[in-house]
């Protein structure tokens, strides 16, 4: 008698989801993510219990028609790849068509959307990767009131997952992880205005950044003017191999009691533990026994020497030339903390 069996299908998927959407925090970070890819210039998260009970994002980007929405939800199904060779050159965030499908396979998801000059938004309710309703017959988005762009609500997340839903953290802590992935957003992409509130407690919003402000002032904004006044500008450039950027790092003087470490890589939020290490010892070369860096780098480099494709939440990235980049960045550092003494970066005053 054989013991193997195939999976059901919906064990499969709700196995693979739980790669993806890890935390309400992930998931934040996927709805951000395509509300940037849908060109917003106003993003608003709303957020219940940590995100567990609610997390909203609105954005006013450019929408998704009923037909596209019946699919918005599906595994693998994308408007941002075609082919696998695209992978080489892709810009936008998404491209393995996952996010909402796992989204949606552990929580229940509400779309609405309109496109710019639809004459009304639609609304549909997603479970398990599919468009609910479908009573028999192929459901569809029903016509609502409302503006262009697109309001996804995710609620209840893990209440299929209990062990899931009880090893995420605190509601608190949850929360403080959402608000730390908008402020790195906020800072990157500085032309959108970004909020992230609570929602139920009448506190206003957490963040609140403007359309239109610079890296600088969004930084000051999330981590106060002391801070700011206090960052060095830098950049840098590694000849022949297509490899550039800049960054902000914190006078050698000023004592941080955290490290802080922002790093985007052709746009995206990443980690790199190699850069981060490499940075801390150059900065405590120059600064007081344990004292702290703060760290903004935007990297740019080929796509095709980017692999964003190594992970379902693709925080992780490989790249061609990470020693030359290490090298070429500690030493921007360096050099900047060195004549740190005679120059400060202009801030605004507000
Ligand atoms: P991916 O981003 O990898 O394509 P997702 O599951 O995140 O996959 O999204 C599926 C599709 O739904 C996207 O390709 C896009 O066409 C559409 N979509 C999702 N979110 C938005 C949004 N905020 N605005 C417009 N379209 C969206
Ligand atoms: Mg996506």
């Amino acid at each position: 008698m054989s013991v193997i069996r195939r999976l059901p299908e919906e064990v499969v998927h709700r196995i693979a989801a739980g790669e993806v959407v890890t935390s309400a925090a992930a998931a934040l970070k996927e709805l951000l993510e395509n509300s940037i890819d849908a060109r917003a210039t106003k993003i608003n998260v709303g957020v219940r219990q940590g995100g567990l009970k609610v997390l909203q994002i609105v954005d006013n980007g450019k929408g998704m028609a009923p037909e596209d929405m019946r699919m918005a939800c599906e595994r693998f199904a994308t408007s941002k790849l075609q082919t696998f060779e695209d992978l080489q050159s892709i810009t936008s965030f998404g491209f393995r068509g996952e996010a909402l499908a796992s989204i949606s396979q552990v929580a229940r998801v509400k779309i609405v959307s309109m496109v710019p000059d639809a004459v009304c938004a639609y609304s549909a309710s997603y479970a398990d990767g599919k468009i609910a309703g479908a009573n028999g017959g192929q459901a569809a988005p029903k016509p609502c009131a409302g503006v262009p762009g697109t309001t996804v609500t995710v609620e209840d997340l893990f209440y299929n997952m209990p062990t899931r839903r009880s090893a995420n953290r605190n509601a608190s802590e949850e929360y403080r992880a959402i608000a730390d992935i908008v402020t790195r957003y906020s800072i990157r992409y500085s032309s959108i205005a970004f909020t992230c509130k609570r929602l139920g407690d009448n506190s206003g919003s957490d963040i609140k950044s403007t359309m239109n402000a610079t890296v600088l002032e969004n930084i000051q904004l999330a981590f106060g003017k002391n801070l700011a006044q206090e960052l060095l500008d830098f950049k840098f450039e590694i000849d022949g191999l297509g490899v550039s950027g800049s960054g902000l790092v914190s006078n050698a003087n000023y004592n941080l009691t955290r490290r802080t470490f922002i790093l985007f890589i052709n746009g995206r939020l990443v980690d790199y533990a190699p850069l981060k290490k490499a940075l801390d010892s150059t900065h405590s070369e120059f600064s007081p026994k344990g004292s702290h860096g703060f760290f903004y780098l935007d990297i740019n480099m080929r796509t095709e020497d980017l692999d964003v494709n190594v992970h379902p939440t693709k925080r992780e990235v490989r790249f061609l030339h990470g020693a030359e980049l290490i090298e070429s960045v500690t030493s921007a550092v360096s050099d900047r903390l060195k004549t740190s003494r005679t120059s400060r970066v202009y801030y605004s005053q507000s």
